[in-house]
Parts: structure tokens; sequence; C-alpha cells
């Protein structure tokens, strides 16, 4: 028996060693005392005690770093790694090793802190940004009418172009001393969000050169004198830019671009014999491309005459030609779906250019791919999630009203448990959304450049965007449908694939970015691994891939032990900080970071190099990393706002959301791993005491649903944080702000509607249209003049909202477009003179 029991102890310290992820050295060292213990007290028999010691004695050899482990396992394994590690291009390394980890890394140790993640400042605007938001942003945004843009003039009117170079919207990132804004992450994400609400087209012509492009590739890689020119003229909006990457032979695959220059000596404005390009070059897709002065190419770099140096193929290389450089072929316009930015192709052969086109000059011919990376690990935070959001919010705030106002089978549609089960979805989504957009703009505000956060962010904002701007069309009905200028959602509707596609395509950044990447960047060991097989100096390699692999090992092990406890305790005993309410969703998510830390070795063990290319495998557990991203982001929202609590509806919806994806994400990897006992383990120990059972993280529930739906349908702080950045015209005639105002009234008016509801139903008054009833209601004393008047009021503003434009029969081709909405369109002609 007490055999037994010193077993049991034995493996119990095991266990409590690894959970706390203690050193070889402790383990030896306490194991030691434990056989000492047993063989003073003689608990085991003499030839059960020698084996033990035996075998302490080769585990502590193997476990306790030393020269002897380094040659007798660490020599042979690194062989074997060098040979088995899949071979990584030069494109693909600079990919993977571009940008910074952060809460991303906490999120692979399967131990995230996280009170190093609520330590993170709340990001905040400085008084100047949001003065700049609230002049300036507004008084752009009341300059735009999104149907003039996309339907008239298909472009923004001169005077919306001027005013935006003007006041500085193109060149928000460039610093203030090249005369740009020199914005905080947060403030351009804040821009961008705000334009987009209320035009795509706005947006986008604003987001893109403050994204990837000339600026920020200056900013990082310019030379002085690149700087010092183009700088303060990008800030000014006195040149133009764009940025040509992708050709038609290379969307996704933008490494492979077959666009090409060769380094020779050509003769430039009147000199011969100077050093430079001969470029060719196809390029399509290319936003501001039609109106770009100044034209960023991307193109491979050969050097056959050995002018640079000794290499042939110095790689891709980034330079910026201005558009009237001869042989520059600026062609027509793409269009967009609805938007009409500029966006078109361009193209030329055998175009000369001096080298100091080159972004950086010659010393940085070639390292254009790192360049990009580099660049798009920030900006790819940015932009496309404040796209996104955008279009989310305003989903968010306009349904949210119009499921309030809008009436059928006398009761707003929003109270009927269908519709509110699409309003809980957008409301949910969007907390989720935003939060996850303002902590990675805080991050990068410190300084960070998270590449793999930057793919989550991109890629599940824009996806969330698309579910939520579904269901907000489903919630409007026809009204959602029919175009015109009182409609505001279609053509957010239709431009949402547009923020999907670019910067890396949603299904390509899902299956091979996101955990593609993440798995070596943020993986404690991975990088390390395959750093130590590339090394060239035999005793530092020897001596890195001892210490990360055996880290490695001792990582997985310390995974299972801490998996196992958290499975079988529910993570309930894991102490953690924050919010007493929020304990529980803490807890899950440590417990889940550990079950995916051990997931995700698992998959790269078994799997080795072929992981690459099992991409549907790769998805499912970036799905994972990136939902523990996500909730991750709530919980520090709800933080960083004081814990509200009238938000902790829209706070547990969003948890639970991420804990129910999270699970099917693991519930998938399960059902299709190619090994099922190796599943049927995994299973066993991440889902335990509920894997016969069925699931354990359901979808947040419909009273839940109901709560949010609440916080949407009328004004109060959880909506107004919800929805703030949405731009409300100040003019009364514009369609959000009359819905808005519609909402405000429908409220004031219920009780009154209510009280002619019940005349009605006693048969004091005949059912006939509301202003009947209303009239009716006066004159039978049952509402008085002041109800009556608030009536009125309530549904002329609800008509206003539920009318549709209409159009003469041939669309108005020839004439200014009709509206029923006379409002609408004296609001359009008043621009118009
Ligand atoms: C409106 C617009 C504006 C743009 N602006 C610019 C710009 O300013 N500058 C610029 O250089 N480019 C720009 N682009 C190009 C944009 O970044 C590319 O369109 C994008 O990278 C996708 O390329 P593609 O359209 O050729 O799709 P493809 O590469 O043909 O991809 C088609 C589909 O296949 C998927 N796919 C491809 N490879 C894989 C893989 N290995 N695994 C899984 N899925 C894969 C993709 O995800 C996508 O769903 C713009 C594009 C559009 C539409």
């Amino acid at each position: 028996m007490i055999v037994v029991l010193s077993v049991f102890v034995a493996f119990a310290v095991a266990w409590l060693l690894a959970y706390h992820r203690l050193p070889a050295l402790l383990w030896s060292a306490v194991y030691a005392l434990l056989l000492g213990l047993c063989a003073f007290y003689q608990v085991w028999p003499d030839p059960l005690l020698s084996a033990s010691w035996g075998l302490w004695l080769l585990v502590s050899l193997l476990a306790i770093p030393s020269p002897l482990r380094r040659y007798v396992l660490g020599a042979p394994l690194l062989k074997v790694f060098r040979r088995i590690l899949p071979a990584v291009s030069q494109t693909e390394r600079e990919a993977l090793e571009a940008g910074t980890v952060w809460w991303d890394g906490e999120l692979f140790s399967g131990r995230p802190d996280w009170k190093k993640l609520l330590a993170y400042p709340a990001p905040r605007l400085s008084a100047e940004e949001q003065a700049f938001i609230d002049g300036p942003l507004r008084e752009l945004c009341e300059m735009l009418s999104d149907w003039e843009i996309t339907h008239e003039a298909t472009d923004m009117p001169p005077q919306v172009w001027q005013f935006i170079k003007d006041r500085g919207f193109l060149g928000m990132i460039i610093p203030k001393e090249y005369g740009g804004l020199g914005f905080s992450a947060l403030a351009h994400s804040q821009v961008v969000m705000q334009l987009t609400t209320r035009s795509g087209t706005a947006a986008v012509s604003v987001m893109v050169p403050n994204s990837l492009g000339p600026a920020e590739l200056l900013l990082h890689y310019g030379t002085k004198q690149q700087k010092d020119y183009y700088l303060p003229r990008l800030a000014k909006g006195l040149e133009m830019p764009c940025f040509a990457l992708t050709s038609p032979e290379a969307g996704s695959d933008a490494g492979g671009i077959p666009d090409f220059g060769i380094v020779c000596r050509g003769e430039w404005q009147g000199k011969s014999d100077v050093l430079g390009i001969r470029l060719t070059w196809e390029k399509r897709y290319i936003t501001l491309g039609p109106i770009a002065t100044l034209l960023g190419l991307a193109f491979r770099l050969y050097d056959p005459e050995h002018l640079l140096g000794q290499q042939d193929d110095l790689g891709i290389t980034l330079a910026l030609v201005p558009t009237d450089t001869p042989g520059v072929h600026i062609g027509r316009r793409h269009r967009a779906m609805t938007a009409t930015f500029m966006n078109g192709p361009n193209w030329g052969k055998d175009v000369f250019i001096p080298m100091d086109y080159v972004i950086g000059g010659a010393a940085q011919a070639g390292e254009g791919w790192k360049m990009l990376m580099n660049c798009l690990a920030a900006g790819r935070s940015i932009s496309l999630p404040a796209n996104g959001v955008g279009i989310s919010k305003l989903s968010a705030l306009t349904t949210g009203a119009y499921g309030r106002v809008r009436q059928q089978f006398k009761l707003s549609i929003g109270r009927f448990e269908g519709v509110e089960e699409a309003m809980a979805r957008i409301a949910g989504n969007v907390y989720v959304m935003d939060a996850a957009r303002v902590m990675t703009a805080g991050a990068i505000d410190l300084g960070e450049k998270p590449s793999v956060v930057s793919a989550i962010v991109k890629y599940h904002l824009t996806e969330r965007g698309r579910q939520v701007i579904n269901d907000a069309m489903d919630v409007h009905g026809g009204k959602g449908i029919c175009m015109g200028p009182s409609n505001y959602l279609a053509s957010a509707y239709m431009q949402t694939p547009i923020a999907i596609t670019v910067e890396g395509a949603n299904i390509l950044t899902r299956t091979m970015i996101i955990f593609g990447q993440g798995a070596i960047r943020g993986h404690p060991w991975v990088l390390k691994e395959i750093e130590a097989t590339r090394e060239a100096d035999p005793g530092k390699a020897l001596r890195d891939f001892d210490r990360a692999f055996f880290g490695h090992i001792a990582f997985t092990l310390s995974n299972v032990a801490r998996v196992l406890w958290l499975g079988f305790t529910g993570g309930r005993l894991v102490p953690v900080p924050g919010a007493p309410e929020l304990r529980h969703y803490y807890q899950q998510l440590t417990r889940l970071s550990s079950a995916f830390a051990l997931t995700a070795d698992m998959a790269m063990f078994l799997c080795g190099g072929t992981l690459k290319r099992r991409e549907r495998l790769s998805a499912r557990l970036g799905d994972v990393l990136s939902q523990l991203y996500l909730a991750s982001a709530v919980l520090k929202r709800y933080e960083d706002d004081g814990r509200p609590q009238e938000d902790l509806p829209l706070v547990r919806w969003g948890l639970l959301d991420c804990l129910n994806r999270i699970e099917e994400a693991f519930y998938s990897i399960f059902e299709n791993l190619p090994w099922p006992f190796v599943s049927w383990v995994l299973r066993g120990l991440i889902f335990p005491v509920l894997m016969p059972y069925g699931r354990e993280f359901a979808p947040p529930r419909d009273p839940l649903g109901h709560e949010v739906v609440g916080l949407m349908m009328a004004p109060g702080p959880a909506r107004e944080r919800l929805t703030r950045g949405v731009f409300v015209s100040a003019d009364e005639n514009d369609p959000v702000r009359t819905l808005e105002d519609a909402l405000a009234a429908v409220i004031t008016a219920e009780p009154v509607e209510a009280k002619l509801r019940r005349a009605q139903q006693d048969g004091r008054i005949a059912r006939r249209y509301a202003d009947q009833v209303a009239a009716e209601g006066l004159r039978h004393g049952i509402i008085t003049q002041s109800e009556h008047d608030l009536l009125k009021r309530a549904t002329e503003l609800r008509r206003r909202v539920i009318m549709v434009d209409d159009f003469p029969k041939d669309f108005g081709k020839s004439e200014l477009h009709q509206t029923t909405q006379p409002v609408t369109f004296e609001a359009l002609a008043r621009r118009k003179s």
C-alpha cells in the first residue's frame, strides 16, 4: 500500500513541477530527495529503489543541460531537424521574421499573463487628435454625399479632394517635422473608421496614402534626401501616391511578381552613363493609380553585369517613380463594386530610372520584400480593420434604431425573437470588433508591429463585418435593398468584399498566415529551433538547438499537465486578475490557451513540414488563436472603459461567442485530424468532464441576446459607446440623422401609442390610419394636445425613415433623379447648387 501511495506522490510531484514549468535541475533535486526519503524510511524494496535511482540518473542526465546531452542527443537530433524542416524560401523567411510578437506570444505560451494585458495603458486620443476628429473630420463628413460620389460624379468633388489635401488627411502618418499630422495609430484608425461610416470612397482614398505605400516606406527606409523631398509634398497632397505590387499573374502570390528591372547604365536628363535600372512591369488593381503622381513600384531586380555587387538576382526591390517619367503608362479605371475610389492598371516597358529612385538608394536594392512585410505588420492592423468596424458600427446604430422605429404586426420589429437574434449578433460582434481594433491600435502606439495580430484583425474584423452587414440588411428588409440617397446601408454592403480581398485575401490569410506565421513567430521555441538549424557556427548551432529542443519538450509536457488539471477543474482554481464578474472568462481563456498550445504542438509534431500544405488544419488552429485574441480584447476593453455595468451584456455575449467559436474550432480539429487516436486523447485531455455528454461552451443564450438588443434599441451610454465614431450629420434631412431623431421621437411617443392602442381594443376608437387614430384620441380626451403633437412628430419621422427612394422610369439618365424624400432631394440640390 505504501508503495502505491509513494508512486502516487511521485506522479503528483511530477505533475506539480510540470504545471509550474520548473527547471530540470529542481526536478532532479526534488526526486533525489524523494528517493532519499524512500531509502531512509525503507519504504520501497531494494530492487525497486535501485531501479528508481537508475531511472533518476538517466532522466537527470537527459533533462539537465550539459555537454554530454548535447553530444549524445542534441547533435543527432539537430541532423534530423536539418533534414526534415521544410525548405523556407527567402520571401517566406522575410515574411516570417517581419514585425514583432505581442499578446499573441502570451496566448501561444499556454499561460497568458492577464496582469500584463491589463497593465498596457488604455489607448486614448490626444487633445489635438480629438480636436481634428471634432473639427476637420466632421467638416469633411458633412461635405460628403456617398450617393453623389458613387452614382453621379463617380469621384469625390474637387473641393472635397482639396479639403482632404489641405487639412492633411493624406499625411496622418507623416511626422510633424515633415509637415504631416503625426497621428497615433489610434487616431488614424478612428479617422478611417468614421469616414467609412459616411463614404467608402472617401475612406479608401484617405486610407491608402496612410497605409502601406510611399510615405510609410520612406519613413522607415528612405534616404535623407528622399524623405526631405517627398514627405512634405506627400503630407500636403502635392504628390498623389499609389503603391503597385499586384500584377495580373501574381495576386496573392505577390512574392512571385514577374515584373523586373535590370541594373544598367543609361542616359538620364541629358547625362549619359548614369547608373540606373531598366524596368518592365504590368500592374493592376492599383488604388489611386489613375490619379497618382508618384508610383511606388515593386519589381524583381537583376544585376547581370554586377554593377552593384556579385549577385545576379538581388530580389524584390521598391522604387518611387514619378508618373511623368517617360515610358510610364497609367491606364484607365477599374470599378470596385459601387465604390468609386480611383483604381486602375499601369505598366511600362524598358523604362529607365536612376538608382536613386530606389527607396533607400542602392543600399536597399533587393530588400523590398522585407521592407513590405515590416510595414504590412503595422499597416494591416489599422486601415482594413477600421473599415470593417466602421461598416459594422453604422449597421449597429441604424439597425438598432430601425428595429425600434419600424413596426409590423403593431410591434417594433426588433421585439420579434427572429429579428432579435440577428440584432444581437450585430451588437455583440461590434463590441468584440471594436475592442480588438482599439487594443491593436494601442499596441502599435506602444511601438509594436504585431504581424500575426495584424493578420488576425484584418481577417476577423472584415469577416465579422460581413456577418454584421448581412444581418443589418436582413433586418432592414426592402429598405436595405432599394438604392438611393436615403439608403445608408447598401453601399457599405456592396463594398464589404473589397476589404476582404485586399492586403491578403481572407481565405489565404486564415489558412496560411494566422497560424502559419503564428506557429513560428508566436511559439516560444519553434523559431529558435529553426534558427539553430540555420546557424553556421557548429558549436553555437548545437548549443542553441539543444536549449530550444529540450525547452520545447518541457513546454509540451507542462501543457499536458496544465490541460489535464485545468480541464478537470474547469479552470476554476486559476488565480486571475480583473473584474470579479468576468473571473470565469479569464479562467476559461487560460485553460483554452493551454489547450491551444498543446494542440498546436501536436499538430506541428505530427505534420512536420506538411503542416504548411494542410491549410484547413492550419486555419482551424488559427481560429482558436484568433478567438483567444478577440476575447482578450473584450476583457481589456471592459477594464479600460472602467467596468461599465451597462456594457456587461455585450461583454458577456462577446466572450461567450468567442468561447463557443474556440470550442467549434477544437472539435473541427479533432474531427479532421488524420490520427484518430491522437484526436481521441486530445479531446479527452482538453474537454475531459463533459466529453461524453456534449459541448461545454454554448453560444450566447436567448435572454442574453434579448438584453443586448435592448441596449441597441434605445439611446443610452452602452449604445453610445458601442456606436461611437459613426458620423451623424447635423443636417436634420440626412437619412441617418432622421433615423436617430425618429428613434428618440418614437420612444417618447410609445406611451401615447399604448394609450391609443388600449382605446382601440376597448372599441372607443375605430381602427384607421395613425393620424386619424391620434385625432380621434385627442377628440375623445384619451390623449392631450402635447401627446398628440409628440405622436404626430413620431409618425412623420417614422414615415420618412421607412420610405425608400424612387426614380423616373429611365432612372433619370438625363436628369437629376427624383426621390420621394423631398428633404434628401433638397439637400442634394443644395449641394449641387
Ligand atoms: C479594389 C482593390 C484595390 C486594390 N489595391 C491595390 C493596391 O493599391 N496595390 C496593390 O499592389 N494591389 C492592390 N490590390 C490587389 C489585392 O491586394 C489583391 O487583389 C489580392 O492580394 C488578391 O489577389 P487576386 O485578386 O489576384 O486573387 P488571387 O490571388 O487570384 O486569389 C483568389 C482566391 O484564392 C485564394 N488563394 C490564393 N492563394 C491561396 C493559397 N495559397 N491558399 C489559400 N487560398 C489562396 C485567395 O485567398 C482568394 O480567395 C487591390 C485589389 C482590389 C480588388
